[in-house]
Order: C-alpha cells, then sequence, then structure tokens
C-alpha cells in the first residue's frame, strides 16, 4: 500500500482532502525562515492562524465594553463557556451536559477525585497503569494520603511484563481478580503518554463497575487524537487538556467530562464555587450552594475569557475538518511512517506502539537501542521537532491537521542520514 518514495509521499498529500489544513497554522521555522519539521503536537499543538482574532475580538470588547462585555459583548462572557460545549463534547462522543470546559487538567482530576474517589477502609486502593504521566501520579498518591492511606500499600501499578512494553488487558482483570474488592478507583490514561498505547475505554470501564469501582480515564493524548467514545464507554468521568492536540496554546484550559448518570446526585460531595451555582440566583449572592445539573456543577471560578477564545477557534477548525476524516487521515499518516521506519531495515530500532492502528492515535514510540540524547539533539539540528524521553524513546506524533506525508518522509529520511 506504501511506497518508500518522495514521489509517493507527494502523491498522498495531492490525494488528501485535508491538506489544505496545515495553511491554516503558524509553522515554526528555523532562523532561514525554512519551516521545520514538527511533530511534537503531542506536547503542543501549533497556533491556528485564526487564534489570535478570536483573542483579539475579545480584547476589542473588553476595551470598548468593559464590564458590560459580560453580557454585551458579541459573545458575552458569562455563558462564555456554553459556545465550547457542543463541540467539545462531539469530539470525545459524550453528550453537551456531561462535558465542561474550566481549570487546568490535574486540578480537574483533584476535583473528580473529591467527588468520585471516597475510600472506605476495605475498599480505598487505586490503580494507575505504570509509566502514568508523572503529575497523575502525584495527584492519585496525594488523595491516598489525604485520606490517611499509604501509597505504598494503596497504589496499584497496571505494568507491561517484563521484558515487554505494553499493557495487556488480562493483567489488569487479574489484577482485580485478587485485589478488586480493596480496588476503589480505576484511574487510566486513555492513551499513554509514553508508549503511545490506547486503552480498551469501554472494556476497562466495564471491568471496574463489575467490581464496584469508580472508573475514570486521562484523555490529555486522547482528545482530538482518537475517538474516546466516552458517553458510551459509561466511564464515571474524565479529564483532559487542550493545549496539545487541541491547539489552543501552553497552558491553556483543561475540560472535563461527568457521566449523565452522575449529573443530578445531590449526595456526591464536591468543593464548589459560584460558577457552579444555578446561574438564576447565582449573582443573588445570598443562596445556599444550588450545583448546576450536570458537568457545570463542578466549575469553581468565571474562566479566563482569552483562553477560552483560542479553545473556540481551535474547536472550529475541528469542526470544519470533521473528526472522522482526521481521524481517517491520521491511520494513514502514521502507518505511512511506522511503514518507513520499518524500510530502515535497522537491528537498533523498535516501535513501543501498538502495531494495531485500533490501538493508538497518531503517535509512534520509537526505542533506538544504545542511543543517547545525542541522536535527538542531532535531529533536531537537522530540523526535527520531537520529543526524547530517557533513556532511549524519540516520540513523534504527526498531526493529522497540519503534517503532511512529506513530513514524514522527510523526517525518515533523516532519521536514516543521522543513524549511518
Ligand atoms: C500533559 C499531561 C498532563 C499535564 O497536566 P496539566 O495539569 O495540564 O499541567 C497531565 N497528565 C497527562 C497524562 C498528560 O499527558
Amino acid at each position: 500500500m506504501y511506497q518508500n518514495s518522495l514521489e509517493f509521499a507527494s502523491q498522498c498529500d495531492k490525494e488528501d482532502s485535508l491538506s489544505h489544513f496545515r495553511n491554516k497554522f503558524h509553522l515554526p521555522t528555523n532562523d532561514a525562515g525554512e519551516a521545520l519539521i514538527y511533530l511534537c503536537g503531542n506536547s503542543l499543538g501549533l497556533q491556528p492562524k485564526i487564534t489570535s482574532e478570536y483573542i483579539k475580538k475579545e480584547l476589542n470588547d473588553w476595551a470598548n465594553l468593559g464590564v458590560e462585555g459580560h453580557t454585551e459583548a458579541e459573545h458575552p462572557w458569562l455563558p462564555y463557556h456554553e459556545f465550547l460545549t457542543e463541540k467539545m463534547a462531539m469530539l470525545v462522543g459524550a453528550k453537551p451536559q456531561e462535558v465542561v470546559v474550566m481549570n487546568t487538567l490535574t486540578t480537574n482530576l483533584h476535583l473528580m477525585m473529591v467527588s468520585f474517589y471516597q475510600p472506605t477502609d476495605k475498599k480505598y486502593k487505586i490503580v494507575v497503569e505504570s509509566d502514568a504521566f508523572p503529575s497523575d501520579k502525584y495527584a492519585v498518591e496525594s488523595q491516598l494520603k489525604f485520606h490517611d492511606f499509604d501509597p505504598e500499600d494503596g497504589l496499584i501499578l497496571w505494568k507491561p511484563r517484563e521484558g515487554e512494553e505494553l499493557c495487556r488487558f488480562e493483567d489488569l482483570e487479574q489484577i482485580m481478580v485478587e485485589q478488586g474488592d480493596s480496588i476503589a478507583l480505576l484511574m487510566i490514561g486513555s492513551t499513554n503518554y509514553y508508549s503511545g498505547q490506547s486503552f480498551p475505554l469501554k472494556r476497562i470501564t466495564e471491568l471496574g463497575h463489575k467490581y464496584n469501582c469508580i472508573v475514570g480515564f486521562d484523555l490529555a493524548h486522547g482528545a482530538g487524537n482518537i475517538y474516546p467514545d466516552l458517553h458510551n464507554t459509561g466511564a464515571d468521568f474524565a479529564v483532559w487538556c487542550t493545549y496539545k492536540y487541541l491547539n489552543s496554546g501552553p497552558g491553556s484550559l483543561g475540560a472535563c467530562f461527568v457521566h449523565q448518570r452522575h449529573a443530578e446526585n445531590p449526595k456526591l460531595k464536591r468543593f464548589a464555587g459560584w460558577w457552579g451555582h444555578n446561574k438564576q440566583t447565582r449573582f443573588n449572592m445570598r443562596h445556599d450552594f444550588d450545583p448546576l445539573p450536570g458537568a457545570e456543577g463542578w466549575q469553581l471560578s468565571n474562566p479566563p475569557i482569552l483562553s477560552m477564545a483560542a479553545i473556540r477557534a481551535s474547536l472550529d477548525i475541528f469542526a470544519e475538518a470533521g473528526f472522522e476524516n482526521l481521524r481517517k487521515k491520521s491511520v494513514k499518516l502514521t502507518g505511512f511512517l511506522e511503514y518507513l521506519i520499518d524500510e530502515l531495515k535497522d537491528e537498533r530500532i523498535s516501535i513501543i506502539t501498538p502495531r494495531n492502528n485500533q490501538e493508538r492515535g497518531c503517535q509512534l514510540s520509537i526505542q533506538v537501542k544504545s542511543a543517547n540524547k545525542e541522536l535527538h539533539d542531532r535531529l533536531t539540528a537537522a530540523g526535527v521537532i520531537s520529543d526524547w524521553r530517557e533513556p532511549d524513546v524519540i516520540r513523534v506524533a504527526p498531526a493529522p491537521l497540519y503534517n503532511s506525508f512529506e513530513d514524514v518522509f522527510r523526517f525518515a529520511e533523516k532519521l536514516k542520514k543521522i543513524l549511518n
């Protein structure tokens, strides 16, 4: 299906109905003004050209209207988060009521655990995949400690087997068989940031629920990359950020999913703030806390509109491209990358990420035996922006919105040259 030539890559770009989206982004350049090969959208997505207009609009409304912008701006600031909800919900397969854009990822993770991690003396343990992102691990460890449990005992790692790099579902089943009665929460990264492995979210949820556990997912590397179909998985909650595949700018806001079945449960404990309060009486300031139904009820503060404007710009681009189209291109683009890496026929190289495209997003994690960071530095000097993880893994993530088949081909050529 693939061919190892620049002509083939160019032909794929010509046939790609999404290729014009590349022009909608600012591509970083070297000192000579040439575009770099940017394969780091899993760390920080590129800036859409329309983003500055969306932000400028809010700056102008603020300049011209002052406080009146809350109600009089073209996109009034009071309900501004609502302008994001529908498109964000569509991207993750949720109902609008189940999704809200707010805070940042780790903050949302804590807020979710405050509500959904309610340990008892007998049922208190938390399962995470080993090689979970450090922030997630710190968050769950600190929740255990907050409830006076020792992470040594309370934190269970779902690990790859000796000599393997990927987690097997059977091993999670085994953990549940052995310790399910004492486990309160499964908190899994939907797509692992290190290996690029996408987990079977529905099966994990069903497994967790069978043992009366809460199941939450971190979609930091899933949102905008794979289709997590959140509502249908039945997961209790999920959190994600918007600055990776969602191209909304460094440190931009995160988002949160709370399954419909929890929408109006008055027994759920939560940390509350005024933005989660009933919109009708929010400004009377005299009422007891009356949470909004659904995910919105977890909001704390009135949100930063400038960041939300960037998210609105990004979601408009996703809606225009259509996620199904993007995913289709992504499968082909990453498949091409995989083919070219295999074509190097270099014994030092192995791809850690699953070979089955249903078990991965766009990222490939490439292990280069006996390499060190110098390899990455040389790639950078050659104009490739990728990501290095100690001890010997390069992570590359061709993003279907702005990466081309030619990018992928040129990356493989440069890698080959450096390895030789
Ligand atoms: C990127 C990432 C984070 C970052 O958390 P912030 O709170 O947004 O700084 C956390 N967890 C995972 C899995 C990530 O990939």
